[in-house]
């Protein structure tokens, strides 16, 4: 493969000046983009793409629920699914895993992350303990099982062990599933001391930073003391996800669970609200003017039943989003992208709702995207410019969704008609490990996670 070559050579390429031809960019030795120079001619020793894009960072994901994949779409007997009947098919799931479980399929879910199309990820890490809530001999155990996989894919790894301390907003004690998630104040933060060691062990590039599960898991001081303890890292919570969770912290604390947050925490640019789903006009603009980061899912979200984000007052409000793959049902940047446009479509009965002046309705939700994607991680990516990390995809021009295509038109073909079938190529951190739509250690990696999978199941 072209471990060697350290440039890239792209026939067209999106960079930090826009669309530019025959562009030459040079991968310095930590991984860094070092010069970007357009009309440049072919170089020998560049690797040559056809189309070459920033790669997405994916900004949220919990690894082992993607082998839940296809267990839980069979209609319960109790009557009514959702989201809530969901979790209790979670929580079984993952009281069986072991440690070599969630280290393969952590590792198989970042292989294809990458193969189709994140360079990065935040996975919000919360199953820490033994079935029972025993800790492991080592607490961070299940962090450094994270931490392994994400060394062994290449993928940039942004650690987020997530802080659960109580059942619900009224205080009830941990049950069942969440047994394994539970840690007080004091043990959280010796546990959040291993995770950062194990996170910064997986490359140059990783990070890591702090997550309060929810305000239904962590009560109002512990929520102020994390804050307070964990600075100038990247803050990331659940939120306003479900209406059942609204009305319950409204019972508690007298206001909806977003009005609350903005009201009690200084939220800001370092922290991420994942999902915002169901906000008012006026939490809409104040999330907007905080500079906080929407973290939108919209595959899980459908797939759960979510709701439907208010894309389009937030994005004319000036907000900032990036995508994450949640559940990771299904992986793949373009399609959740084009997901959050066609729910506001179905919505408001309408086209091309998330588009800016100037721009295509794809280039609006890739650039929107890259940029809050990379916030929300604490990554120095998202743009193809000198100094930032070389993370980047190359689209294949022969891709039935792209014939004929270019500039911003690329990108609607790829979100609106394509999949992750068109990416060829992905860098993450100057890392190649990607090549002709297959990552460097596929097969291998399939092989563990098949046969993990297969054990799994059958202890199910
Ligand atoms: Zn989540």
């Amino acid at each position: 493969m072209s471990q060697a070559k350290k440039s890239v050579f792209a026939r067209t390429a999106l960079t930090q000046n826009g669309w530019e031809n025959d562009v030459l960019v040079e991968i310095d030795a930590p991984g860094r983009i070092g010069s970007v120079v357009p009309e440049s001619k072919v170089a020998a020793t560049a690797y040559t793409v056809d189309i070459l894009l920033p790669a997405q960072a994916n900004l949220h994901s919990h690894t082992f629920q993607r082998a839940m994949a296809g267990l839980s779409e069979a209609r319960s007997p109790a009557g009514r699914d959702s989201f809530w009947t969901w979790r209790e098919i979670m929580y079984r799931f993952l009281d069986i895993l072991d440690p070599e479980d969630i280290e393969a399929i952590a590792a198989f879910a970042f292989v294809e992350m990458l193969e189709s199309g994140y360079s990065s990820v935040a996975e919000f890490h919360y199953v820490h303990h033994q079935p029972g809530g025993e800790p492991y001999a080592q607490l961070g155990e299940l962090s450094e099982r994270i931490a392994a996989a994400a060394s062994a894919t290449g993928i940039g790894l942004t650690l987020l062990p997530v802080a659960y301390m109580q059942g619900g907003v009224d205080g009830r004690a941990l049950a069942g599933g969440q047994l394994r998630f539970g840690n007080d104040f004091d043990r959280y933060v010796k546990l959040a001391a291993q995770a950062e060691k194990a996170a910064r062990s997986a490359g140059p590039d990783a990070d890591f930073g702090v997550a309060p599960h929810s305000i239904r898991a962590v009560n109002e001081r512990d929520l102020k003391a994390l804050e307070q303890h964990f600075r100038a890292m990247p803050f990331h919570i659940h939120i306003a996800e479900q209406i059942p969770e609204i009305e319950e912290v409204q019972a508690a604390y007298g206001q909806r669970p977003m009005s609350w947050l903005l009201d009690h925490l200084p939220v800001d640019e370092r922290w991420c609200l994942i999902h915002s789903t169901h906000m008012t006009a006026e939490e809409t603009r104040r999330v907007a003017q905080s500079g906080a980061v929407a973290g939108l899912c919209p595959i899980t979200e459908a797939n759960l039943g979510d709701g439907i984000f208010d894309g389009v007052n937030y994005l004319a409000a000036g907000g900032r989003f990036g995508t994450g793959s949640d559940s990771n049902i299904r992986i793949s940047p373009s399609e959740e992208l084009r997901q959050l446009e066609y729910s506001q479509r179905l919505r408001d009965v309408s086209r091309v709702t998330l588009s800016v002046e100037g721009k295509s309705c794809g280039r609006t939700l890739y650039d929107t995207a890259l940029s809050g994607g990379a916030q929300a991680l604490g990554r120095d990516s998202g743009s193809i410019a000198p100094g930032k990390w070389a993370d980047m995809i190359a689209l294949d021009v022969e891709n039935p969704a792209l014939l004929g295509l270019t500039g911003d038109r690329l990108l609607d073909g790829w979100i609106f008609a394509g999949d992750r079938q068109a990416v060829s190529d992905v860098w993450s951190a100057g890392r190649h490990v990607v090549h002709e739509g297959r990552h460097r250690d596929r097969d291998a990696i399939f092989k563990t996670y098949k046969t993990r999978l297969a054990s799994i199941l059958a202890r199910i």
